[in-house]
This record gives structure tokens, sequence and C-alpha cells, in this order.
């Protein structure tokens, strides 16, 4: 099963159980729709001189007070910035669905949420291969509101990567990223293999190969 279908299934809240073949057709024809939307963008930006602390890490001049993200990106002198979102189509589409079709409406909701962390995870894949001819590898995201890193954080990573101007990417006054199926990131650029291969699967890897940390 392609992992994006099995994400979408899980967010639709099918563990063990399998779904009914129209779940199936649904999902797959939200994935279509979603494919062709030409709002879907990524940028991303790799910092040189991280500094990181007990609970600060310092990164283009700025200062991210989180213990959780200091102790994610421990070891890392690089770090990479990244900003994603399937655009404002996407949350029309979504809204339009609301007002005619609650069922695909539900469907669409969680294919966009699994369609937006595969954004993330080509992006990932992009920046690994990138560091990869350094001897480099890039550890999993770290995104505001996970642990204790606050999401104001949000505004600050959207300032600091110009993703409005950018990318159309805004958050409001409580720091909700708007198009609504966004995200902001932090990754760690590490020399320690062993902590690659978290969001950016190896079965995707560009670099997969030629790598002897590759898993199944
Ligand atoms: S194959 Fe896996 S461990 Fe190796 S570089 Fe790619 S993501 Fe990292």
């Amino acid at each position: 099963m392609r992992p994006l279908k099995k994400e979408a299934l899980r967010y639709l809240g099918y563990g063990s159980n399998a779904a009914s073949d129209s779940v199936n057709a649904m999902i797959d024809e939200c994935e279509r729709e979603l494919s062709a939307l030409p709002t879907v963008r990524y940028i991303y930006r790799i910092f040189d001189g991280v500094s990181v602390s007990d609970d600060v890490v310092t990164l283009g001049g700025v200062e991210f007070k989180s213990r959780g993200l200091s102790e994610h990106l421990s070891g890392c002198e690089r770090a990479a910035v990244l900003c994603a979102t399937l655009g404002s189509a996407a949350d029309m589409q979504r809204l339009r669905l609301e007002r005619f079709d609650m069922s695909r409406a539900v469907v669409m909701d969680a294919v966009q949420s699994a369609y937006i962390e595969k954004v993330c995870d080509d992006a990932c894949a992009e920046i690994l291969s990138r560091v990869q001819s350094e001897g480099l590898y890039l550890t999993s995201r770290f995104s505001p509101g996970y642990g204790d890193m606050a999401l104001s954080y949000q505004s600050v990573i959207l300032r600091m990567m110009d993703a409005q101007k950018r990318i159309g990417l805004t958050c409001s006054d409580s720091f909700m990223l708007t198009p609504q199926k966004s995200v902001t990131a932090i990754a760690g650029i590490t020399a320690d293999a062993d902590r690659c291969g978290g969001d950016v699967k190896c079965a995707r890897c560009p670099a997969r190969e030629m790598c002897r940390f590759a898993r199944a």
C-alpha cells in the first residue's frame, strides 16, 4: 500500500480494520484531485553556525528557547529550516466539500494531512541529497508546538524565511498557520547516521543505494 494512503487511513482511524472499497476509492480520488493543485509549495534554508546549549538554540541569529529542540539538535552545527504548504486552494477544496458532501470532506481532510507530510518528506529528501555529498545526514523534523517549543515560534520561523512573500504562508494571532495544511519545522544536519532516516523514509531516500545505514 502507498505510504500516503496508509497514513490517510491511519488519520481516519482505521487501525487494524480494513476500510471499505468505497472509502479506498474516495482516498484515491482525493489524492488525484490534490496532486493537481498548483499551490503546493515548500521552501527551506540551511543555516551554518548553529549553537546549542541546555535549553536555547541559536540559529540564523534567532534564539529558540526550548529544551526539546536543544536535545533534538544536540551535536548539530548546521540545521535546515523548512516551510511547506498545500496552499489556499486546498483549504477551498475542503470547505467546498464540507458544504455538499461531509463524508468526502472528512476523507479529503485526512488525505490532505497525509499529503502535507509527504511534501515535507520530499523537501527533506532534497535537503538530504545536498548534504550527503559531505557525508552528513538529516535528523527528523521538530516543529513549534512539539514538547516545550512554543507555538509562537511559528511566526518567528515565517519571518526568518520570508514565507508570506515567498509561498503565501502566514499565521494568526493564536499562531495557527494559514493556509491550514502547512508545516514549519527545523531538522538538524548531523554526521551521526544513527539519527538519520526518521522523517526522510529510507525507502524513498535518494542516497539509499549507497547508504549502509538504510533501513528496510
Ligand atoms: S537511506 Fe536512510 S539512513 Fe541512509 S541516508 Fe537515506 S534516510 Fe538516511
